[in-house]
């Protein structure tokens, strides 16, 4: 069930979003919560762009303890909040807040991380980043800390450029997708939420590369694409069970219990 945010019932945390209906993140919190045998509720709330601030105000008001804001109110919640965490700061997006304090963290960066340890994936062959969006900026950061050798490509070759200048990442920005050679391929375009599919030529890339979608659900066609090649492929579970067990941790100081998470969105 999704709420919109003058509607909205008492509970204690929330991820915020336009869409938001089809989150995974209630499902993922709230068996945490079971787990952990914690009295919270975690509900979806749906805001409009240009409405996060009051929509904050009157979850506070609510008694609410901590929201996650997803795509597309990440900047935007940055008015919100007080206090940034080092990830938020650089990155320029907040996903998770606490409300008692009006702080914020963003979790999706190092949330990225984790995933790439559990993959056991290391700097070597280049890291391509197909995207410049939103969150390709956590991605990006995430990489160039983790010290890939970056490669971006974006439909919109100045976008990407801006987001070198604005992250002061080292990477180098690609007039086409060119995949040869890749270690580790990261599909950051939301191409496949509108049935598009992205141009790409998989014949040179080596057979041990991995092919990463942000993307959870459906396989898009990138990944499609990536297993017909013979490539190991991830989808946006991973990340998305990744931030949110950070996120947990972030509010309530507990371990959270990933192995629960990762099984309510399964
Ligand atoms: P943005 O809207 O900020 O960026 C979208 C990106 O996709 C841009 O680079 C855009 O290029 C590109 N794009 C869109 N359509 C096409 C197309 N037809 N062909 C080529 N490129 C295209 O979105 P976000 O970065 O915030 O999110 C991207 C995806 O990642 C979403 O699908 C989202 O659901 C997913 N995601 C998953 C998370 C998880 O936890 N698993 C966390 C965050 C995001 P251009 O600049 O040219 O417009």
């Amino acid at each position: 069930m999704t709420f919109e945010w003058r509607e909205v019932e008492e509970a204690s945390f929330a991820v915020i979003g336009d869409p938001v209906s089809h989150s995974l993140s209630p499902a993922m919190h709230n068996a945490a919560f079971a787990h952990l045998s914690l009295p919270y509720r975690y509900v979806a709330i749906h805001v409009s762009p240009g409405e996060v601030c009051d929509a904050l105000d009157r979850l506070t008001h609510l008694g609410y303890r901590g929201v996650n804001v997803t795509v597309p109110h990440k900047e935007e919640a940055l008015g919100w909040v007080d206090h940034l965490d080092p990830f938020a700061r650089r990155v320029g997006a907040v996903n998770t807040i606490r409300m008692a304090d009006r702080a914020a963290a963003n979790t999706d960066t190092p949330g990225f991380l984790d995933t790439l340890d559990e993959l056991g994936l290391k700097p070597g062959r280049p890291a391509v980043v197909l995207g410049a969006g939103g969150s390709a900026r956590g991605v990006c950061v995430a990489l160039a800390e983790a010290g890939f050798d970056l490669r971006i490509w974006n439909r919109t070759r100045a976008r990407a450029e801006h987001l070198i200048e604005r992250l002061v990442v080292p990477a180098t920005v690609m007039e086409t997708p060119d995949l040869a050679e890749a270690g580790l391929i990261v599909n950051t375009t939301s191409a496949a939420l509108k049935g598009g599919a992205l141009e790409l030529d998989w014949s040179g890339v080596p057979g041990d590369a991995v092919a990463y979608d942000l993307m959870y659900g459906e396989p898009t066609p990138f990944l499609e694409g990536a297993r017909a090649s013979g490539l190991k492929t991830v989808d946006g579970a991973a990340l998305l069970v990744a931030q949110g067990a950070r996120s947990l941790e972030y509010w309530l100081d507990v371990d959270a219990p990933r192995h629960v998470m990762r099984e309510a969105i399964a």
